[in-house]
C-alpha cells in the first residue's frame, strides 16, 4: 500500500466525515494497536469514526478507490481474542462504536431492540431498567462495555435461553465491500416500511445474515436483538465437586436436565481456578517465575478458601416466586445428590461468592465486572481464549480435560476453564493468562495455544472462535473446498478486499 494512496484516503474521508471523523495522531495508533495477545501489538495506519451508515459506505468507497485496507470494530473489547487490534498491521481501524451508538428502538409489545454498533450491554441493561425493567437482555459475563453487534458478529453467547447472541438477533443492515447497502431477511422487500425485519428470521430467499458472522464480507450497521420478558424471580444453584475426573459424572448429570428443557439457563461447569482466579494474583507466580503450573496443594487451599471445589455446576430457574421455584431447586438437588458427593450451595450463599455472584449476574442479564479479575491472574497482562468443545459425553469430556490440563502443564501455565454445557455440547472456554512483559512466558503461551489446537484438531474437534493472530491458523485446518467457498464468496461481495482482509483466515 503506498503512502500517497493512504493520504487520499485519509484525505477522501476526511472531506466526507469531517475532522472529527479521522485520527492518526501516534497515541490513537498505540491505544488502537494494544491487546493481550501473545503476538504483541498490530498498529493501525488510523482510526476512522464514521457517524451514519452513509459515512460508512463513504468510507468504504474511499478505501477502495485508493486500495485501503480496512478493520471495523464496534465496541472493541474483544479481549483476549483480539481487542480493536487489526488483523494486520497497516490497516485502518473502523470505530463504528464511538459515534454510532444510538439505542434505535425497543419494541416493549415484542420484545425486542435495533441498535447501531456502539450500543454496550451496559448502555442497553442501563436503558432497560429506565424503561421499568420490563424486558431482560442476554449478557455475556465479559466486559459490560463490549457490544451486541460486534459479539453477534463474532459467535458470542452468554447464559440465559437466549444465550446464541447471533441465533437471536434478527435483521441486519449492511454496508458491502463494494460500498453498497444490503438488509438481510425481511429487510429485503423493496419498501419505505418494513414490518417483520427485526421480528422473523427467515424469509424470502437464502439466510444471507450468516454470512456476516465471523468473516469479513462487510460492515454491519444496525442489528435487531431479542429480548426476554424479565422473571419477576431468578433463582440459582450451585453444586461443588471434589476430584478433577468428577468432570465425567457432571456432565452426565446435566445432559438430561438440558435435553428435556427442564434447567432454562445453559450450565456453567468451572473448574477451581477458572472461579477463583478472579479473586487474585496467582500465590505461587513469583516463586516459579511463572514457569510452572500452581500446585495441587495450591488449588487445594483456593478452594477451601472460596468454598469452591475441583468443578462446579451453576445454573437457574426462572418463575412467578421463589416458593413457586422451590420444587424445581428441590429436583435439581435430587438429581445432583445422587453423586453422594456434590456440595449443594444456594443462591442466597452463592451471593456471597464472588465467582458464582458473576454466574447469577449472568443468569439475571446484569452485566458485571467481577470475571475480569481473570486477566490479573498473573502480572502482564497476558489472555488468550482457547475455545474448542466437547460433545455432551462424560467420558469424551474428561478425556479433553486430560489432554488440554496435560498441556498447560507441560508449558507451565494454569489450566482454567469453564464448559458451557447444553443438551448435546458443551464449549470449553479456556483460559489462558500470562505475563505478555517476559518473551519467554509469551512464546510458552502461543505454543501451548497450538499445541492444544493441533491436539484436539487431530481427535476431530475444531474451535468456534479464536484470537485473531490464529486466524490463518485455524483456517488452513480446514478442507480446501471450504477455504476456497469462503474466498469466493469474498471476492463476490468485497470485489477488491478492502474489508478487514485476514479477518478469520480470508482475503
Ligand atoms: C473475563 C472475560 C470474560 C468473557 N466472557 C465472555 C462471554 O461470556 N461470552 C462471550 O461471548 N465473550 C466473552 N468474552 C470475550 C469478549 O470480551 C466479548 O465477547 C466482547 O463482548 C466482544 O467484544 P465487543 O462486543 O466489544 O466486540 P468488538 O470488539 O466490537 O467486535 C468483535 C469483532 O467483530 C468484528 N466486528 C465488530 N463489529 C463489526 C461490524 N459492525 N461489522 C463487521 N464486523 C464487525 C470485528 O472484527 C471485531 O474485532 C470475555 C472476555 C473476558 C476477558
Amino acid at each position: 500500500m503506498a503512502a500517497e494512496n493512504l493520504e487520499a484516503f485519509f484525505s477522501d474521508t476526511g472531506k466526507s466525515l469531517g475532522t472529527e471523523g479521522v485520527n492518526r495522531s501516534e497515541e490513537t495508533i498505540r491505544r488502537y494497536g494494544e491487546n493481550t495477545m501473545a503476538c504483541g501489538d498490530v498498529m493501525p495506519a488510523g482510526v476512522v469514526y464514521p457517524a451514519s451508515t452513509a459515512d460508512v459506505q463513504a468510507i468504504v468507497r474511499a478505501a477502495n478507490t485508493h486500495g485501503i485496507p480496512l478493520y471495523p470494530v464496534s465496541t472493541g473489547y474483544n479481549i483476549g481474542l483480539g481487542s480493536r487490534a487489526a488483523a494486520r498491521a497497516g490497516q485502518v481501524v473502523v470505530d463504528l462504536g464511538y459515534r454510532m451508538n444510538r439505542i434505535l428502538e425497543i419494541d416493549e409489545k415484542l420484545a425486542f431492540a435495533v441498535v447501531e454498533p456502539g450500543v454496550s450491554y451496559q448502555a442497553l441493561y442501563d436503558e432497560l431498567v429506565r424503561r421499568g425493567n420490563k424486558l431482560m437482555l442476554d449478557v455475556t459475563s465479559g466486559p459490560p462495555q463490549g457490544g451486541m453487534i460486534g459479539n453477534a458478529l463474532d459467535k458470542g453467547a452468554g447464559y440465559t435461553p437466549y444465550f446464541d447472541h447471533f441465533g437471536f438477533s434478527c435483521g441486519l443492515e449492511i454496508v458491502l465491500g463494494n460500498g453498497e447497502i444490503l438488509r438481510t431477511g425481511d429487510g429485503a422487500l423493496q419498501s419505505d416500511t418494513l414490518a417483520n425485519w427485526h421480528t422473523s428470521k427467515y424469509s424470502f430467499g437464502p439466510i444471507l445474515d450468516g454470512l456476516f458472522a465471523q468473516s469479513n464480507y462487510g460492515i454491519v450497521t444496525r442489528m435487531g436483538v431479542w429480548l426476554l420478558p424479565r422473571p419477576p424471580m431468578v433463582r440459582s444453584f450451585h453444586f461443588a465437586f471434589p476430584e478433577d475426573s468428577d468432570l465425567e459424572e457432571v456432565i452426565e448429570l446435566c445432559r438430561p436436565m438440558k435435553m428435556s428443557n427442564f434447567v432454562p439457563t445453559l450450565f456453567r461447569v468451572a473448574n477451581d481456578l477458572y472461579l477463583c482466579g478472579s479473586e487474585g494474583e496467582s500465590a505461587e507466580y513469583h516463586a516459579s517465575k511463572g514457569k510452572k503450573s500452581i500446585s495441587d496443594d495450591g488449588r487445594r487451599a483456593l478452594r477451601e478458601k472460596h468454598g469452591l471445589g475441583a468443578w462446579n455446576v451453576s445454573g437457574a430457574f426462572y418463575g412467578p416466586s421463589a416458593a413457586a421455584l422451590e420444587p424445581m431447586i428441590q429436583r435439581v438437588r435430587d438429581h445432583f445428590g445422587q453423586s453422594g458427593k456434590a456440595k449443594y450451595i444456594d443462591h442466597a450463599d452463592a451471593g456471597g461468592v464472588g465467582p458464582l455472584q458473576v454466574a447469577i449476574n449472568a443468569f439475571s442479564g446484569i452485566p458485571s465486572l467481577g470475571e475480569l479479575g481473570l486477566l490479573k491472574w498473573r502480572p502482564g497482562g497476558g489472555n488468550l481464549w482457547f475455545l474448542p468443545g466437547t460433545p455432551m459425553d462424560g467420558k469424551i469430556a474428561n478425556e479433553f480435560q486430560r489432554i488440554c490440563r496435560g498441556i498447560y502443564e507441560e508449558h507451565g501455565m494454569d489450566y482454567m476453564v469453564m464448559n458451557v454445557c447444553g443438551p448435546r455440547f458443551a464449549r470449553g472456554l479456556h483460559v489462558m493468562t500470562f505475563n505478555r512483559e517476559d518473551a519467554e512466558e509469551r512464546a510458552r503461551a502461543d505454543a501451548c495455544y497450538r499445541k492444544m489446537s493441533e491436539e484436539v484438531a487431530r481427535r476431530g474437534v475444531y474451535v468456534g472462535r479464536a484470537p485473531i493472530q490464529y486466524h490463518d491458523f485455524h483456517m488452513q485446518q480446514a478442507m480446501p473446498v471450504y477455504r476456497d467457498a469462503c474466498n469466493n464468496v469474498k471476492t463476490a461481495l468485497d470485489p477488491n478486499g478492502v474489508i478487514a482482509p485476514g479477518r478469520y483466515g480470508i482475503g
